[in-house]
């Protein structure tokens, strides 16, 4: 049954305009879920009993359980089980700015990036988008503090997940529901060309990430296989055309990888590819895993790289680390579970 967190505001006013042309009822159910924060319709006192009763037929209310906490000291890792008995991970950081979390869009990932965790079983299933919503509000109960940012980038990719994603940033951004502002919700996609291009027209002014990994096709088809659908000029174009429809400034994740593509003639071609575009690139020390032969590149390697972007005047980041202890860091996110 469908949770009732994936429906959006406007999706609640034609469900009860459909069932008795009573809207405003959708104001008073996304109140009760998203400030009063109850866990059942029977709490939803100001609810007439006949539609507590549809509501009951029609949606279910927590369609994932949470079974698992690991907590570092600014990192927590959430394991939960769906109905179907599917598990997915999502990872809360506390930053000086506020608590942002790393939501899961998929069980599983058919894009096998080669240098990721997550990615290492096939996708089982799109989440739908209140699995997403879900999510956020389990963290915010375990912690008793809001969410104020949300990234996605856990387990899956978003824009494999286009419908469902797209509603779930609906909901969250809603000022009567979890009212996160778009600007503090980031999409990360590996690059699949076609919805880039129709993110460009999706009304909301949330941020994109874009996973690059490599400066060119030969390297980024080594390690990332949807490079071999979307070459980087096809890419470039779609971020282009993405950016004169939307103004947005686009970011570049870019995973540093020992001896694969952290050497000079990289960060060069890197400037190169991206010069004069309004971007910054966010430098990622690989977390490696005991699975994946893939090494982190040596520190030195790293502030060589970023220099030289620096340098050719590309803006640029080091990622501060969070969560390696607990296999919670990027591309880290699987569940053990599944390997039982
Ligand atoms: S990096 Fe993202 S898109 Fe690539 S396999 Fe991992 S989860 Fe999927």
């Amino acid at each position: 049954m469908k949770s009732i967190y994936g429906m959006s505001l406007k999706d609640l006013e034609n469900y009860f305009e459909s069932i008795d042309g009573k809207k405003f009822r959708s104001h008073q159910v996304f109140d009760w879920l998203y400030r009063k924060k109850v866990t059942s319709f029977e709490e939803m006192t100001n609810v007439k009993k006949d539609v507590i009763d549809k509501l009951k037929e029609d949606f279910s209310f927590n369609t994932i359980e949470l079974i698992q906490v690991e907590r570092d000291e600014l990192t927590n890792k959430y394991l939960f089980r769906l109905n179907d008995g599917e598990h997915i991970e999502a990872v809360l950081m506390k930053h000086d700015y506020g608590n942002s979390i790393c939501v899961s869009s998929q069980v599983g990932c058919n894009m096998g990036c080669k240098f990721c965790e997550s990615g290492r079983r096939k996708k089982v299933r799109n989440l739908l988008a209140g699995e997403i919503v879900e999510q956020i509000l389990e963290v915010e109960k375990d912690l008793n503090e809001k969410i104020t940012h949300v990234v996605m980038m856990g387990i899956g990719e978003p824009f494999d997940n286009y419908e469902e994603i797209t509603k779930f940033i609906e909901i969250i951004n809603d000022n009567l529901g979890l009212g996160i502002g778009a600007r503090h919700i980031t999409v990360s996609t590996c690059g699949i060309v076609p919805k880039i291009k129709e993110f460009a027209d999706f009304p909301y002014q949330v941020n994109l990430a874009i996973s690059l990994h490599a400066p060119n096709d030969e390297l980024r088809s080594k390690i990332m296989p949807i490079s071999k659908a979307y070459s980087i000029k096809e890419l470039m174009d779609a971020l282009k055309e993405y950016y004169d429809k939307t103004s947005r400034r686009l970011s570049f994740e870019y995973v540093m990888l020992d001896g694969v593509n952290d050497t000079e003639e990289c960060a060069i071609e890197l400037a190169n590819l991206l010069k004069g575009l309004n971007c910054y690139v966010n430098l990622i020390p690989y977390n490696e895993t005991e699975n994946i032969e893939f090494k982190r590149s040596r520190s030195d390697k790293i502030n060589k790289f970023y220099d030289i972007l620096k340098k050719n005047d590309i803006d640029v980041t080091k990622r501060r680390e969070f969560g390696g202890n607990i296999s919670a860091a990027c591309g880290q996110l699987r569940s053990k579970k599944e390997e039982q």
